[in-house]
């Protein structure tokens, strides 16, 4: 609210700085046209008296008139240059606090939004295994085997939950300073084959096809980092599908890149969205309203992670509904293929 009547009363000064620029510059044309006449009158009296003239039109012919006439464009001139830089100046100094507001809106958003989903991401995985715990531990003696077995995987799965977050939010930190890739020659189609058979036993009633275009080369990559890419986007449209989800990854080799295109009929991501998923901490929507769990790190992690392959990553909508995610990646040269060497 004090953030509205800041930026209310910000634009109302500079809307009235414009119209005090447009005034002024009125005035100050006028004042000239005026001074222009009476210098006019002046100086017809004068040279009628001295007897330069015979009557007070030959002073239009005169060369002092047309001396007098230069000088009032040239002032006109000025006053009008001014008032153009001035105005385009105030208008260029609205439009430069206009963007940081936006910028600092969007970043407190979600600045919040983060604050908000950690601690939640945080506290339910604790207070999951806390509970599994303290249930094993206050009726362990009386509870059946595979009752038992199922309260310790529950806390196991929490914990790896746990493990997944502090990893990412660690990755991401890392990327942004010196992060060691160790790349190699891989084939993309047997790690992204192990990570769809693992997600279809992770998750029985999602379907999860895998289509690949062989024969296709090899990239030069880092095995965990492409693994973490993969796994990312297979998990999103899956988080973001109604149930069954139904998810089609696909890999083909064009020209000397690798494509890889992971698509869901899911919830799908407006416009503006689009532009901004690839953000770190960015969630769609706010996140009190938002249902599904995360922090908003998987998409900054993949993004950079293909960008030091030196590949791409694009979204876009799928048909007739959900998201589409598509990578390329750049195959790797003969060279590459011969010797493997840790890139930085
Ligand atoms: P998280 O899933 O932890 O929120 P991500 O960085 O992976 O973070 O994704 C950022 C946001 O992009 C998500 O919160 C979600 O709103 C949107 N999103 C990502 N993948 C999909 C998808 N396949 N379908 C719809 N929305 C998606």
């Amino acid at each position: 609210m004090q953030n509205r009547h800041l930026r209310f009363l910000t634009y109302f000064i500079m809307g009235y700085m414009l119209l005090a620029f447009v005034w002024w510059s009125f005035l100050l044309f006028t004042k000239n046209r005026d001074a222009f006449h009476a210098k006019i009158e002046l100086q017809q009296i004068g040279m009628a008296a001295e007897g330069v003239i015979k009557s007070p039109m030959d002073f239009y012919v005169s060369e002092r008139y047309q001396e007098l006439v230069t000088s009032y464009r040239k002032q006109e001139r000025m006053i009008m240059g001014e008032t153009i830089f001035l105005s385009l100046s105030l208008l260029a100094g609205i439009y430069v606090i206009y963007r940081g507001y936006r910028r600092e809106v969007a970043s407190s958003k979600q600045q919040r939004n983060f604050l908000l989903s950690i601690t939640h991401e945080l506290k339910s995985p604790l207070a999951g295994i806390r509970l599994a715990l303290e249930t094993i531990a206050k009726r362990g003696d009386q509870l059946p085997p595979d009752k038992r077995q199922m309260l310790s995987m529950r806390g196991i799965k929490e914990a790896d939950r746990l493990n997944k977050l502090v990893e990412d939010l660690l990755l991401s930190a890392r990327l942004e300073s010196a992060y060691q890739f160790h790349q190699e020659p891989l084939a993309l189609e047997e790690l992204i084959e192990r990570i769809v058979l693992q997600q279809s036993q992770q998750n029985p009633a999602a379907e999860i096809d895998f289509s690949v275009d062989t024969p296709l080369s090899h990239v030069n990559g880092d095995r965990q980092a492409l693994t973490s890419v993969v796994i990312n986007l297979i998990e999103n449209a899956l988080k973001y599908s109604s149930q069954p989800a139904k998810v089609a990854v696909s890999l083909r080799q064009q020209e000397d890149q690798l494509c890889l295109e992971v698509a869901d009929q899911g919830i799908g991501i407006r416009g503006q969205d689009k532009k901004q998923v690839f953000e770190k901490f960015f969630r769609v929507g706010s996140e009190d309203t938002r249902k599904t769990k995360g922090t908003g790190l998987g998409l900054f992690i993949v993004k950079e992670l293909i960008k030091a392959h030196h590949g791409t990553i694009k979204v876009r909508d799928n048909q007739p509904q959900g998201t589409v995610f598509a990578i390329t990646l750049p195959i790797a040269t003969a060279k590459e293929e011969r010797f493997s060497s840790p890139v930085v």
